[in-house]
């Protein structure tokens, strides 16, 4: 547990299941004050609040769409209306799709790239204007995922978009560095969520994705919010600018585990 994180403000896209509800859970934990974005699931995301409320923090629930400009910039007005600042935005929300890249249609290019990439910049816009104009020393996680550096195929967009949520990551790090934001990427693995049931739940799929992970199992959201507790805390005050890697040494070239 990370007592400096009592009582602070934290939106979290994409948080009504899997990953982002994990980190919302850990917040409440932590006695966060936490907005709840979710876009289309109204009663996952009602159920994500009331978890977050029995394990000891406060939460609301705000529909938005993160690939709509003025979407997010409401959802961040009515976390300050709601809790009275905004201490630390998560950007969670992600979508795929999976298409062979030279059939890959602009249109579901620009879907994947609006909601991962041009919507967590716009969260962070927002976010980092608020924190300047109120003098915040907040923290931005961005979640990425290991195709930040593992290619690929069949989803050149969700890779490029991981890829460049690292490099918008690392830029706003060094540019509001002197301002005291710090601003991190966490990279899950393969983490048990509603995103990739469908592969996991097939045990043949479910040894492809083992072999590829050197500690032979698969992550659970929780480990995810636990870096994510971490990363925004004090006792990483120091931290920014990192990807942190929750992938059961998925990165680490598996292929040369036997030397
Ligand atoms: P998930 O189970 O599919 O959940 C996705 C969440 O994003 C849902 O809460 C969904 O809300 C929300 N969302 C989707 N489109 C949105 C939009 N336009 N605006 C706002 N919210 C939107 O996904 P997950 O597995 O937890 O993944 C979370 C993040 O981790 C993603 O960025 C993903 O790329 C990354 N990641 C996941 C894994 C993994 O193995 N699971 C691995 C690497 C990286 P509604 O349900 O309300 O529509």
């Amino acid at each position: 547990m990370f007592p400096d994180l009592k009582g602070k403000v934290a939106v979290i896209t994409g948080a009504s299941q899997g990953i982002g509800r994990g980190i919302a859970i850990r917040f409440g934990q932590e006695r966060m004050k936490v907005v709840v974005n979710y876009h289309s699931n109204e009663e996952m995301a009602e159920m994500t609040v009331k978890e977050v409320q029995a394990a000891g923090g406060e939460a609301v629930a705000v529909k938005a769409d993160v690939g709509i400009e003025k979407e997010i910039i409401a959802l961040m007005n009515t976390a300050v209306e709601a809790f009275g600042g905004l201490d630390v935005l998560v950007n969670n929300a992600g979508i795929q799709t999976t298409t062979p890249s030279h059939e890959l249609t602009l249109d579901d290019w620009h879907k994947v790239m609006d909601v991962n990439l041009t919507g967590a910049f716009v969260g962070c816009r927002e976010t980092i204007k608020y924190m300047l104009e109120h003098d915040i020393k907040g923290s931005i996680l961005n979640i990425s995922s290991v195709h930040q550096k593992i290619p690929k195929p069949f989803h050149a967009h969700y890779a490029s978009s991981k890829g460049g949520l690292r490099m918008l990551t690392e830029t706003l790090a060094l540019e509001y560095a002197p301002r005291g934001i710090r601003v991190n990427t966490i990279a899950p693995g393969a983490i048990v969520t509603p995103m990739n049931e469908h592969i996991l739940s097939d045990p043949r799929q479910s040894q492809d994705v083992l072999s590829l992970i050197p500690m032979n199992r698969i992550g659970e959201p929780e480990h995810i919010a636990s870096a994510a507790a971490w990363l925004t805390s004090e006792e990483a005050g120091y931290v920014t600018g990192v990807t942190l890697f929750v992938d059961g040494g998925m990165t680490l070239y598996p292929i040369f585990l036997k030397g």
